[in-house]
C-alpha cells in the first residue's frame, strides 16, 4: 500500500502530495488523516507530515526502488491543525468529497494580506451638542446625518467603513457633519471597529431560567463533559445573553469558543454586542471577507490573540488550540447545510468538532429543526427553555384568511379585504406594516390563461420573471428577452404575468395608498452587500411606513414600530415538493407572524392563504411549536423520512441528455446488484431532477432512503470508487445526505 503524505499541512500545498510506501505493520494502523513521521529530501531529514489518500496502484511518475517508505505514526498529541484534519476526514467519509477537497474546506487559503489602514470616525463634541445635533437634522429630515449622529452618541469612534456600507451613511454626509465640527475622520491602523464612551456596559441582571443554564453548561463542562445542550426560547428571550455569559466562563478557563450565527443575522447591531463585551477578543467571519482577510482571522485564531470566532459555517473552522465550546444560534437555519461539495451541514461537523475537542455544543431557536427536536425527545440533547420575552411587547393577534373565499366574493387582488382594513387604520395612525411574500414557485412567471403554457428559460428549466419595463428574465442563468404579446403555443393573447413579485406587488401598493411611503427588499434591490442593512435601518429609523419583502425580512429584526405584518401567498412554499416543505413554511410563517408587536404596541398578523386548514399554517398561526412536531414527525415516520430515517441524492450533471441517463440508470442497476445491504435501502429513480436543466447543463438525480445511514455510506463508497475507474469526463456526481432542497 502506497501513501500521499502531505508534509507543510496548508491549503497551497494540498495538491502537491508526496507518495511513501506503509511498511506491512502499519498498513491497518495508518488512516486518511493519520499524522505520520517520514524520512524527506535530499538528506532524509525526518519530518511529520499528514496521510490524505491510501492507494494499492504504486505511484507512477517514480521509481518503485526511489519511493521512500514511512518511518512511524507520531504520537498522539493535541493541536489545531490536527483537529481540522480529522475533521476533514470525517467530512470526506460522511458526505463525499475527496481528501483534498475536504482539506481546501476546513483550511483556510494561505494570503497574507498588508496592513490594511482603517479610516475611522471620531466624534469631537460632547454628548449634548450631539443631541442638540440630531433634533436639528431631524427637524430637516436629514435622516442619514441623524443616524450618524444618533449612532455617535454611544459609540466616540467609529469604522468609517461601517458607517458608510452597513449604515449606510454617504461620504457627502460624512464630510459635511466633519466641517460642522461634529466628527473627524482620521486614519489609523487596525483598529477596533468600535470604541465607546461608557467604559462599562450594564449587563443585566440574569433571570433565574438563565442562570440555571448557564450553571448546568459551566459545570458539566468543566467536568470534561462535551455535553449537547439546546436553548429554545422565540426572539428576545434571552439567548444571546446566555451565549455571551458561557462564553465569558469559558475565557476565564483559558479556552476559545466558536459562535455560529447565520450570515444574514450578522448586523451591525448584534456585532455592536459583541465587540462592546468582549472587545479585541473577537473575531469576525463573513463571506463579504476576502480571502486574505480571512486568513487574517484564522492567523489570529491559531496564534491565541482572538479567544471567539463568530460567523456563519466557516467559523467553525477556526484553528484553535483550547476550544472550550462551540454555539449555534438559530440551529433551524437551512443556510447551515453547505449548497456545494462537500456538501456538509455545520450542525453535524460542529458535533463531531466537540467529540473531536471534547467541547460542548450548545444551540439555540424559537423553532428547532425536526432533527434536534426528535433527538432532544430521545434524551440525546438536553434541552433548557426560556418563556418569556425580555424585550416587552406581546405575541400578535393573528388572523388567517382564505383567499379561496375572497376570489368568491369577487376579490381578485393580492390583498383580502381584512389586511387593507389593517392596513389604511396603520396609515392613518403613522404606525409601521410589513408585508412578507413567501415567494417560491411561479410567482412573477409569465403563464397563458388558456393553455396554461409557462415561458421558460431556453437554458435552465425554469420559469422565467416579468419585470418592469416588459423585459423577461432568468434568475439562474441572467438571460433576458422581450416580453411575448401571444401565447408561444396556442398563439392565445390572454398571457400575462402572474401578478405576484415584489415588484408587482408594489406597484399595486403604491395604486391603492398613494401616500405611503414604501421600502422594497428582494433580491434585485439588495444586489451590494451593504443594501440589506441599509434598508433595514432606513425602516428601524421610521423612514418608511411598509416594508415589503422576500423571507429577508423575516429573519431576526426586531422594528419595535411595526404593528402589523400581511403574509401573502402564504402557502407558495407548501407546494414545493419537498418532504421539508412543511417544516419551512411553519419555520418561516412563525418568525414573520411574531415580527408585529414587539414594541409597546400590540401587533397584529393577517396570514393570506388558499389551504387555511393546514397544519403548517394553524399551528404558526398559534406559534406552536409542539404541536407542530407530532404532527410532522408522523408524516416522517410514515414516509421514513429524516429524521427518523435517512437519505441521500445521487446528483447527476452533464450536457448530453442521452448519456446522462445512461449513466445514472446504470449506477442505480450496479448499485442494486453489488450492494450487500440493498435490502434495506429504497432506491426511488434515476429521474430528472425537479430543476431539470439549468445553463445547458441537464440534471439526473436517484433517491436513496434507509433507516439508518451506514448502508448509504456504502452507496457512496461503491459509487466513488465506480467513478475513479470508468471514465466520465463530460459528466459530475455529488452527493448529498439529508437533503436540505430538493434536487
Ligand atoms: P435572544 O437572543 O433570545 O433574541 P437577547 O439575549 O438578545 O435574546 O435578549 C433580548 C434583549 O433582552 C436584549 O436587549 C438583552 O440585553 C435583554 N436581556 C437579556 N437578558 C436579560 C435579563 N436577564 N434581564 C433584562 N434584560 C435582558
Ligand atoms: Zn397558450
Ligand atoms: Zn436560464
Amino acid at each position: 500500500m502506497y501513501a500521499d503524505v502531505i508534509v507543510d499541512i496548508s491549503h497551497k500545498n494540498l495538491d502537491k502530495p508526496f507518495s511513501y510506501r506503509i511498511p506491512d505493520k502499519l498498513e491497518s494502523v495508518i488512516q486518511t488523516g493519520s499524522k505520520v513521521a517520514i524520512p524527506f529530501g535530499m538528506g532524509n531529514k525526518e519530518r511529520f507530515g499528514y496521510v490524505v489518500g491510501k492507494h494499492s496502484d504504486p505511484p507512477k511518475d517514480i521509481r518503485a526502488e526511489q519511493i521512500k517508505e514511512i518511518t512511524g505514526l507520531a504520537e498522539k498529541s493535541v493541536n489545531a491543525e490536527e483537529n481540522l484534519i480529522a475533521l476533514a476526514a470525517f467530512i470526506k467519509e460522511q458526505y463525499g468529497s475527496t481528501m483534498i477537497s475536504a482539506l481546501k474546506c476546513v483550511l483556510p487559503v494561505k494570503k497574507e494580506i498588508k496592513k490594511r489602514e482603517e479610516k475611522m470616525i471620531i466624534s469631537k463634541v460632547p454628548v449634548l451638542t450631539l443631541e442638540q445635533g440630531i433634533v436639528e437634522a431631524d427637524r430637516k429630515k436629514q435622516r442619514a446625518k441623524v443616524r450618524l449622529l444618533r449612532e455617535l452618541l454611544s459609540s466616540d469612534r467609529l469604522s468609517y467603513s461601517l458607517v458608510t456600507g452597513k449604515l449606510n451613511v454617504s461620504s457627502p454626509t460624512v464630510k459635511s457633519l466633519e466641517k460642522e465640527g461634529f466628527l473627524s475622520v482620521e486614519v489609523t491602523e487596525n483598529e477596533l471597529p468600535f470604541s465607546f464612551r461608557e467604559e462599562k456596559e450594564k449587563i443585566p441582571a440574569l433571570s433565574e431560567e438563565q442562570e440555571e443554564i448557564i450553571n448546568t453548561v459551566t459545570a458539566e463542562r468543566r467536568e470534561g463533559k462535551a455535553g449537547q445542550y439546546y436553548i429554545y426560547g422565540i426572539t428576545g428571550s434571552g439567548k444571546t445573553e446566555v451565549y455571551m455569559h458561557l462564553i465569558e466562563e469559558c475565557l476565564k478557563d483559558g479556552k476559545e469558543a466558536i459562535l455560529l450565527i447565520p450570515e444574514i443575522a450578522l448586523t451591525y447591531q448584534n456585532l455592536l454586542r459583541f465587540y462592546r463585551r468582549f472587545g479585541n477578543k473577537v473575531a469576525v467571519m463573513h463571506s463579504k471577507l476576502t480571502d486574505g482577510e480571512k486568513y487574517e482571522q484564522f492567523k489570529k485564531a491559531k496564534e491565541g490573540k482572538v479567544s471567539i470566532m463568530i460567523g456563519p459555517r466557516s467559523a467553525l473552522f477556526a484553528p484553535f488550540q483550547n476550544l472550550g465550546m462551540i454555539i449555534i444560534d438559530e440551529e433551524h437555519e437551512s443556510s447551515y447545510k453547505s449548497e456545494t461539495m462537500p456538501k456538509f451541514h455545520a450542525r453535524e461537523v460542529a458535533f463531531k468538532l466537540g467529540e473531536i475537542a471534547n467541547a460542548p455544543v450548545v444551540m439555540g431557536s424559537a423553532t428547532p429543526s425536526l432533527e434536534s427536536f426528535y433527538r432532544i425527545k430521545k434524551g440525546e440533547i438536553k434541552a433548557f427553555r426560556l418563556s418569556k420575552r425580555l424585550t416587552g411587547g406581546s405575541l400578535p393577534d393573528v388572523h388567517i384568511v382564505d383567499m379561496k373565499e375572497e376570489l368568491q366574493n369577487g376579490n381578485r387582488t393580492m390583498f383580502s379585504k381584512k389586511l387593507q382594513t389593517l392596513m389604511e387604520d396603520r396609515l392613518e395612525k403613522g404606525e409601521q406594516t410589513m408585508l412578507f411574500i413567501n415567494r417560491r414557485g411561479y410567482s412573477g412567471s409569465v403563464l397563458c390563461r388558456d393553455c396554461g403554457e409557462v415561458i421558460k428559460c431556453p437554458h435552465c428549466d425554469i420559469s422565467l420573471s416579468a419585470h418592469r419595463g416588459g423585459i423577461l428574465m432568468c434568475h439562474y442563468c441572467g438571460y433576458t428577452t422581450e416580453s411575448v404579446k401571444n401565447c408561444p403555443k396556442c398563439g392565445s393573447a390572454k398571457i400575462a404575468g402572474f401578478r405576484a413579485g415584489t415588484e408587482q406587488i408594489e406597484e399595486e401598493i403604491h395604486k391603492r395608498f398613494p401616500q405611503a411611503v414604501v421600502l422594497r427588499m428582494d433580491a434585485d434591490t439588495t444586489k451590494k452587500a451593504e443594501d440589506y442593512e441599509a434598508i433595514l435601518s432606513k425602516f428601524a429609523q421610521g423612514e418608511a411606513d411598509i416594508l415589503l419583502g422576500t423571507q429577508m425580512i423575516v429573519k431576526g429584526h426586531d422594528f419595535k414600530g411595526v404593528t402589523l405584518m400581511g403574509i401573502l401567498l402564504a402557502d407558495t412554499s407548501l407546494s414545493h415538493n419537498d418532504y421539508r416543505a412543511a417544516e419551512r413554511t411553519f419555520q418561516l410563517l412563525t418568525q414573520a407572524a411574531g415580527r408585529s408587536g414587539r414594541g409597546d404596541l400590540p401587533g397584529e398578523t393577517v396570514i393570506q392563504t388558499y389551504q387555511p386548514e393546514h397544519y403548517a399554517i394553524t399551528f404558526a398561526a398559534d406559534q406552536d411549536y409542539e404541536g407542530f412536531y407530532e404532527e410532522e414527525i408522523q408524516f416522517r415516520e410514515f414516509m421514513e423520512y429524516p429524521p427518523v430515517g435517512h437519505m441521500l441524492s445521487v446528483q447527476f450533471f452533464g450536457p448530453d441528455w442521452e448519456r446522462l441517463s445512461r449513466l445514472s440508470l446504470g449506477f442505480a442497476k450496479e448499485v442494486k446488484e453489488r450492494i450487500p445491504e440493498f435490502e434495506t435501502i429504497k432506491q426511488i429513480g434515476p429521474g430528472k431532477a425537479s430543476l431539470g436543466k439549468i445553463k445547458d447543463v441537464y440534471r439526473q438525480v436517484i433517491y436513496y432512503k434507509c433507516s439508518t445511514l451506514q448502508p448509504l455510506i456504502a452507496v457512496k463508497d461503491y459509487m466513488e470508487n465506480r467513478i475513479g475507474q470508468i471514465s466520465i469526463d463530460k459528466e459530475q456526481i455529488q452527493f448529498d445526505f439529508d437533503p436540505v432542497n430538493t434536487f
